[in-house]
């Protein structure tokens, strides 16, 4: 079962998607994309707050687990990915937050040629529609539409208030000229459903004679002649299929998954490949190295009055009238994203940019993805946006249907520990200010008794998860452990890129699906100039 085409691309996903479409534009270019997953059929992936139903769908999430992690008492953290088309922009929590203007400079001062913040502007544009048209940072008519909340409740408007009474800037633009201070979040939505990067990218491409996209098919090992990779066998439905590629194999498995199929494929740390059997085709130790995360730190409220998602979720006749709602008008509740509003804000004055974000929901449960509390309650979470532990990723098998072993390693530096620690400081200051005052009853997590550093330290310890932002797993640079270069090129190998958001040379200071989608923009251009 052998088919060839120019370009075969390894996951639908965020980068996939975007590769697809752009590759395939050109119809000269026969494209094969490959996705493990299904078709993003299940209803609730088109309704923003459907995520929260997503987060243990295991038809369409990889649902891995973490190792027991050092700094969270051994805890393993629940890593959900998407495994579906749209990959997890079909499954994430919608926010649109490119980053840092700084980030993108620090990838550029750490020689990545082409890849500071002028550079990579004109590719955030290119992909986006913005709902408020398009200035200096935005773009309008790109495939991604980006748009104002659905649904701006008193709640989260009390928090960019009380944000606003100690000393925050109200923000209007994270993606504006500073990201510092309070205001409402975008989102990666068009009329109030959600715009993955399958709905936004691959529909549009769905009709092209020269874009073939398998589902449920499990790409198993890129094959090699020597050191150029040649084709990649994939399983569907129980039978083992070849794809030849006769351009370039494109790698877009996410920051979990491409380094798997690397060393699955004789790209890794040999003393690994060797451990499990498998064939050595390139000593790279950097594949699955550096990898980096963040983390949130949740803070629970108790509000007085029954205004939050909880009431909601717990009165069948408002539960009904909110469906009824969006049904009609596709606005309300259902609409709401990972966050609705929030912060940047430094933890210590001498920072040149914002150290943490603050995400903020007008609802509140023990976990993420599970039962809202029966109170009425809200949310606030601490996010170290640049952390300084890294961890790693490592095959368990050569068998590909085995989850690989991850390892965060979060809260190993005392910096980590630190902003943490400030952060939620921070963050219980806006609680306490006088615009959220009539909405308080009382902390409920961790609560009030939690108060010296050695306490918040230990709750951080004890409840800390992740936000889903896991990065730079074959990153880019020119160091010995980098594993790609500035045009995404593996190094030491032909014929094969990796783009996704493992070549994020470091995690960027804001929600990872933008900054993904600009990287396969960019790397979309970098492939077709080097066709030429
Ligand atoms: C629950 C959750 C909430 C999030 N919230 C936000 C948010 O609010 N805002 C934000 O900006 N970011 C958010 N993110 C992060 C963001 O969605 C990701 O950083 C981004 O989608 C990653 O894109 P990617 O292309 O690297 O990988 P993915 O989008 O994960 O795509 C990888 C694709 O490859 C497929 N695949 C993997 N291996 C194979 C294989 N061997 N063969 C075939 N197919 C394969 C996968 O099934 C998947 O479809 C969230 C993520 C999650 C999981």
């Amino acid at each position: 079962m052998t088919s060839e085409f120019d370009y075969v691309i390894v996951g639908a996903g965020s980068a996939g998607c975007v590769l697809a479409n752009r590759l395939s534009a050109d119809r000269k270019n026969s494209v094969l994309l490959l996705e493990a997953g299904p078709r993003d059929t299940n209803l609730w992936i088109h309704v923003p707050l459907g995520y929260g139903r997503l987060f243990k769908e295991k038809s369409v999430n990889w649902m891995y687990q973490t190792e027991p992690e050092p700094g969270l008492e051994g805890r393993s953290v629940f890593q959900p990915r998407g495994k579906v088309l749209g990959g997890s922009s079909s499954i994430n929590g919608l926010l649109c937050v490119r980053g840092q203007h700084e980030d993108y400079d620090r990838w550029r001062q750490h020689g990545n040629q082409g890849w500071g913040f002028d550079d990579v502007l004109p590719y955030f544009k290119k992909a986006e529609d913005q709902q408020r048209g398009a200035d200096d940072f935005h773009g309008a008519g790109g495939p991604l539409p980006v748009s104002d909340l659905g649904h701006p409740d008193p709640l989260s408007a009390a928090f960019i208030t009380a944000a606003a009474e100690v000393g925050l800037p109200v923000n209007r633009d994270f993606n504006g000229a500073s990201q510092e201070g309070a205001g409402f979040f975008q989102t990666t939505t068009r009329h109030g459903r959600r715009a993955s990067t399958a709905v936004a990218y691959l529909r549009p491409a769905k009709g092209r004679g020269n874009l073939r996209v398998e589902t449920s098919a499990l790409g198993q090992r890129i094959v090699f002649a020597g050191r150029r990779a040649e084709a990649i066998e994939y399983r569907q439905a129980g039978v083992l299929k070849t794809a030849r590629a006769r351009k370039e194999i494109l790698i877009s498995g996410g920051a979990f998954n491409s380094p798997q199929l690397l060393q699955l494929s004789g790209i890794g740390p040999a003393e690994l490949l060797r451990q499990h059997g498998i064939e050595v085709v390139l000593d790279a130790p950097g594949v699955g190295h550096d990898l980096q995360d963040h983390m949130q730190v949740r803070v629970v409220m108790r509000c007085s009055k029954p205004i939050t998602l909880n009431d909601i979720v717990n009165n069948p006749v408002r539960k009904v009238l909110t469906g009824l709602q969006y049904a009609a008008f596709r606005t309300g509740p259902l609409t709401i994203a990972a966050g609705t509003s929030g912060a940047f804000v430094k933890t210590n004055p001498r920072l040149a940019t914002p150290d943490v974000q603050i995400h903020f929901l007008p609802f509140s449960t023990d976990k993420m993805g599970e039962k809202l509390h029966s109170f009425s309650g809200f949310t606030a979470s601490v996010c170290q946006l640049r952390p300084e532990s890294r961890g790693s990723l490592r095959i368990r098998s050569a068998n590909p249907a085995v989850p690989p072993e991850i390892r965060i390693n979060y809260l190993s530096t005392e910096v980590d520990r630190t902003t943490n620690i400030e952060g939620l400081k921070m963050l219980r200051k806006i609680l306490k200010a006088p615009a959220l005052r009539p909405y308080v009853v009382e902390e409920v997590d961790p609560g009030a008794k939690v108060a010296s550093d050695e306490a918040l330290l230990s709750y951080c310890r004890a409840r800390g998860s992740t936000i889903y932002h896991p990065t730079s797993t074959c990153r880019m640079g020119n160091d010995p452990l980098a594993v790609v270069d500035q045009r995404l090129r593996l190094r030491g190998v032909e014929g094969l890129r990796v783009v996704d958001a493992s070549v994020m040379p470091d995690l960027v200071s804001g929600n990872t699906n933008a900054a993904v989608i600009m990287i396969a923009e960019k790397a979309s251009d970098m492939i077709l100039q080097d066709a030429r």
